[in-house]
């Protein structure tokens, strides 16, 4: 029988039948996860999504996104999201709206992964990781509440909606160098506020960002809370000196946090290889990882490009490599030692069809 799986929250209600074995299992919701959902439904793969409680991912913290094509004037991004979520479900893809607690990775060929939802227990022949990569956040007064009213996560995305104005960036790294310098191109003034003297980013990008025009360096500071105007934008940055323990303020519009990500990949760490900083490795210009059947798409693999369309583009490769898992790998019955009978043989027709 299979089961039924209800999840309550403020955002829907919904009942989600759940198979007694899987084809395919998506972990995550942003682009890649909808993406993925979208190419193993249309390949009749009847995907179940596990969407995450926060479903939706890092655009729904947004508001204007101009680089994805196909919206020449721009969309809202949770409103993107929303028609992510609804082509997929257009194919039959299923979702949970709910985490994936604990995620039991098989080791060999045909054998079963098992995803954990709280007490549920998914059994699939195949999982795709998309749990993405979340922005390090400075945890200071007002970041929160001017979030994408001029505090922001990410300059590739959003430094053109600051030409001609007074922005920071804080950190100290490569990633902060090259948020500034591509930040530079649009504001009018650019300061890398960093809480040391010394950089940790590499020599030519931080001579790259001195040597433009319009970037400051500003050390040794860091942000001690940002503070809205009359209409309710960031309007200033109060920054405080860590060695003498000074304030200074700066009227600022724009705030470009650049102190790194952190890849959801806790379930599975221990499971996959990961790089130093949690990255998901896949193998060569696939979305495989060292498991059979299990694959990984998004930021979560990413710390270079980390943009929607990219998440969507790997998130395509994933289902494709998925598919083709699924078309080659015979079910391991012998694998499934402990599965009742009826669930091999749910199995082996599932891999027959
Ligand atoms: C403020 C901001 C603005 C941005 N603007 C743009 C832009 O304009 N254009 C652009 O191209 N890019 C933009 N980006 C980057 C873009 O959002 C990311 O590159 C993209 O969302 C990555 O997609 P993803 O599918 O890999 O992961 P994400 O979008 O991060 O989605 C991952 C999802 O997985 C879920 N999840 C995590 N763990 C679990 C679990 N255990 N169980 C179930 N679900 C789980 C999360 O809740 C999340 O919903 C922006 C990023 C930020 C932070």
């Amino acid at each position: 029988m299979p089961a039924l799986y209800t999840s309550e929250s403020k955002v829907r209600v919904m009942t989600t039948e759940i198979k007694d074995i899987e084809n395919v299992v998506i972990v995550g919701s942003g682009p890649a996860g909808y993406t993925a959902a979208l190419y193993t439904s249309r390949a009749d793969l009847d995907p179940l999504m596990i969407e995450g409680f926060a479903w939706g991912g890092l655009l729904q913290q947004t508001t204007d996104v101009e680089n994805y094509p196909g919206y020449p004037d721009g969309v809202l991004g949770p409103e993107m999201m929303q028609d992510f979520r609804n082509q997929a479900e257009r194919f039959g893809a299923r979702f949970i709206t709910d985490d994936a607690t604990k995620l039991d990775l098989a080791t060999e060929p045909g054998e079963l992964h098992v995803v954990h939802v709280g007490d549920q227990e998914i059994r699939a022949r195949a999982v795709i990781l998309a749990m993405g990569a979340e922005p390090k956040k400075l945890g200071v007064p007002g970041e929160d509440e001017l979030a994408a009213r001029g505090v922001s996560y990410c300059a590739t995305c959003d430094a053109a909606f600051f030409r001609g104005a007074k922005t920071i960036v804080v950190g100290g790294g490569d990633t902060a160098m090259e948020d500034a310098t591509f930040l530079s191109k649009f504001a009018g003034k650019v300061t890398i506020v960093h809480r040391r003297d010394d950089f940790r980013a590499s020599a030519i990008m931080l001579q790259r960002a001195i040597d433009a025009d319009n970037i400051e360096l500003l050390t040794p500071y860091v942000v001690d809370r940002f503070e809205p105007g009359e209409n309710g934008s960031l309007s200033k940055a109060i920054l405080r000196n860590v060695e003498d323990d000074s304030h200074r303020e700066l009227p600022i519009t724009g705030a470009f946090v650049a102190i790194g990500h952190r890849p959801n990949s806790q379930l599975v760490e221990d499971q996959v290889d990961v790089d130093p900083n949690g990255y998901v490795e896949v193998i060569g210009r696939s979305t495989k990882t060292k498991l059979p059947g299990v694959f990984a798409a998004g930021d979560l693999t990413d710390h270079i490009y980390r943009q929607a369309v990219t998440a969507a583009g790997t998130g395509c490769m994933a289902a494709l490599d998925a598919e083709a898992y699924l078309r080659d790998t015979p079910v391991d019955a012998e694998a499934h030692w402990a599965a009742p009978p009826e669930r091999i043989e749910a199995a082996a027709e599932s891999a027959a069809s």
